[in-house]
């Protein structure tokens, strides 16, 4: 028994090994190279999309950078011929093109800004050193700082003013007597004169290219005078579409300021002011981009290619300033210098991009850079410095969308993993019980090697010790005997059993039935159990019904179920020694029932205990030699037979198994 015992437990982890292994061959691995092969083949696909997307970004970049250039050129070419035909100056706001930011003269050193290339053509108005008026005017201003005497001054002042001979020398004059007649507090004779320089052109300026009634305005403003007038002014400096130099611009702002701030009170719509001001503003941020342009111009990458070849210079654009302006050189108009011309490169982008065909949507995310960083697609050689940044990784390429494919890629694997381990479920649960029925078959096998040797151990010595024929007492002979017969029994019960079950399992076990009387087959079966009841002390109560009808059964295969279940009641009785058998009517059946006060069994092993070579996993029955094969066949022979066993049992208490059979069978 303990050899049973000791052969099960390996057995058992045995199996359990194999079923870890086939586990983990079958679906551990596969799963862990499946998913370490999409990983890798995601990591490549994402690489590939990667390079072939930098590939793309690059080739869009050079095209952005060819398709720039051409449209840059044409804005290029447009403005110089609108300057060579003299239909544009260059000191205007607006030029041919809205992108075009400014046109200057360029020289090796310097950039010359639109006001001031204008300046020495048709601003200023001089008062020529040689004439009698600048003569009168040096005295005048002799008599005024140097001799102290105002009212000299105001009188030469005066003289000069009859005599000027253009309106330009007349409205300096008048500059000149106006302060003096403030010093003199002449104050309304002052305000007088500067209302009329107020009302001369902005062409008359002084040296400056300042225009002389900007500075008549100051004084007015400040003495609280002609604001309706001055706002006028500043509307029209505002609107000349011209540049206005930075002193000019300089001297508006604060006109404009002392307008938004007390203009209002004095009959200035706000509104008109503030837009002044706003515009002033904005005017003088790009003015000194323009001057910071100017100071670095030297320093510029255009002009490191001054000496090449005219033809390289003019296609190049260089980026410039927190505004992006983009600067590049032109042929020099006839007897004049070199034309710098400067583009908002912001509106060039736009303009471009709005014109894209939809097989390069990919421009929809992109701005220009020109910091050091390595960001960016280089717009090719016209555009040193400059490159093509995408805002948004990958979006909108039209190379697809990675992010869908990635879970497209994922939900696949996830799919796939879902099905393995659903068959993995399936693999587990029939391999498991595939597994606990070859060890149910081992463990059957020892049980009957086991159950054979017993009584034929106990044949063999009990047949020899009569064979020597030492035995006298007859008494002696006669119980050898039995016992020699009773073990054959066994032996017959075990074999009838082992063969019955085969045939069951091949399908050819028949029954061959014919009317019996019940109570000769249970008095036969309980006959038949007499020697190992005796032997084991039980007591067997039969309790049979008296008229107890025919009926058709096999009936050797209705009495070894008796025998199995007698016999199972002897082998799980315990310390018990009571056995009842009852034979009865009940609802049209024969019920026959065999009553123990054993061990009894747990109700979760109940429906087990019928299943082949089950038995009851406990260690007290492990200790019980048997094959599993009894109840089973019990269950086989009674259901062969329209009936059905009953089970009543409480652990520890003892069992009830319950034969029914119907009394009107049909075959
Ligand atoms: P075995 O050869 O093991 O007795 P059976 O098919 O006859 O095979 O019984 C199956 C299992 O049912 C037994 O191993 C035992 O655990 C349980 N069993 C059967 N009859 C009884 C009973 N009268 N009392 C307690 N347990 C029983």
């Amino acid at each position: 028994m303990e050899l049973i015992k000791s052969s099960i437990s390996p057995m058992r982890t045995r199996g359990r090994n194999k079923l870890v292994l086939l586990f983990l061959i079958a679906v551990v691995l596969p799963s862990s190279v499946l998913i370490v092969l999409t990983w890798h083949m995601i990591g490549q696909e994402q690489e590939l999309h990667q390079k072939r997307l930098a590939d793309e970004r690059r080739r869009v970049a050079r095209a952005i950078g060819q398709r720039l250039l051409v449209h840059l050129e044409e804005i290029k070419l447009l403005e110089v011929s609108a300057l060579a035909s003299g239909a544009k100056s260059l000191n205007i706001l607006e030029y041919t093109r809205p992108e075009v930011i400014l046109i200057g003269l360029a020289d090796k050193e310097r950039l010359l800004l639109p006001w001031e290339a204008n300046q020495t053509n048709d601003r200023l108005s001089h008062i020529p050193s040689n004439t009698a008026l600048f003569e009168k005017i040096r005295r005048a201003e002799d008599e005024e700082f140097v001799r102290r005497r105002l009212a000299r001054a105001n009188t030469l002042y005066l003289e000069c003013i009859e005599e000027a001979q253009q309106p330009a020398q007349q409205a300096y004059a008048r500059l000149l007597r106006a302060r003096v007649l403030a010093k003199l507090d002449e104050v309304d004779e002052s305000l007088a004169e500067y209302r009329k320089i107020l009302a001369v052109s902005s062409e008359v300026t002084d040296e400056h290219g300042v225009p002389l009634c900007l500075y008549a305005a100051v004084s007015l403003i400040e003495r609280g005078d002609s604001y309706e007038e001055v706002m006028q002014l500043v509307l029209s400096e505002l609107n000349a579409q011209r540049w206005l130099s930075p002193v000019e611009s300089y001297i508006v702002r604060d006109l404009v300021k002392v307008l938004v701030e007390s203009g209002p009170e004095l009959g200035i719509r706000r509104q008109v002011a503030e837009d002044c001001q706003q515009r002033i503003l904005e005017y003088i941020r790009r003015q000194e981009q323009a001057l910071a342009l100017q100071k670095d111009f030297a320093k510029l990458a255009l002009i490191a290619q001054w000496e090449g070849p005219e033809q390289e210079t003019e296609f190049t654009w260089i980026a410039y300033g927190e505004d992006f302006w983009l600067v590049s050189l032109a042929p020099a108009l006839p007897g004049r210098q070199r034309l710098a011309i400067v583009v908002q490169g912001d509106s060039i982008l736009d303009s471009i991009t709005a014109n894209i065909p939809d097989s390069e949507m990919i421009l929809a995310n992109v701005r220009f850079t020109t910091g050091a960083g390595p960001d960016g697609e280089s717009l090719g050689p016209s555009f040193p410095g400059l490159r093509l940044a995408y805002t948004t990784d990958g979006q909108a390429s039209p190379l697809g969308d990675w992010g869908l494919q990635r879970s497209f890629y994922l939900i696949a694997l996830f799919l796939v993993l879902c099905v393995t381990l659903f068959g993995a479920y399936f693999l587990w649960r029939d391999v498991g019980r595939e597994l606990q029925m070859a060890e149910m078959r081992s463990q059957f096998i020892a049980s009957v090697s086991h159950e054979l040797k017993t009584p034929l151990t106990a044949i063999r010595i009990f047949a020899e010790t009569l064979r020597m024929g030492r035995l006298k007492d007859s008494q002696a002979k006669r119980e050898y005997l039995d016992t020699i017969v009773n073990e054959s029994h066994r032996l017959t019960r075990l074999l009838n059993n082992v063969l019955d079950f085969s045939k069951i399992e091949k399908g050819n076990r028949t029954y061959r039935r014919e009317q019996a009387c019940l109570s000769e087959i249970v008095q036969a079966a309980v006959q038949a159990t007499q020697y190992p009841l005796k032997q084991q002390d039980f007591h067997l109560n039969v309790n049979m019904e008296d008229d107890l009808p025919d009926i058709s059964v096999d009936r050797d295969a209705i009495g070894q179920a008796i025998l199995n279940l007698l016999s199972n009641a002897m082998k799980y009785s315990g310390e018990s020694r009571q056995i009842d058998l009852r034979v009865q009517k009940r609802a049209g059946h024969a019920v026959i029932e065999v009553t123990d006060q054993g061990i009894g069994i747990d109700p979760a092993e109940q429906k087990r205990i019928f299943e082949k070579f089950y038995r009851v996993p406990s260690e007290e029955n492990e200790r019980i030699p048997g094959t599993g094969l009894g109840l089973a066949l019990v269950f086989h022979i009674v259901k062969a037979h329209n009936g059905h066993v009953e089970l009543r049992s409480l652990l520890g208490k003892g069992s009830t198994f319950s034969i029914h059979l119907p009394l009107e069978n049909k075959r």
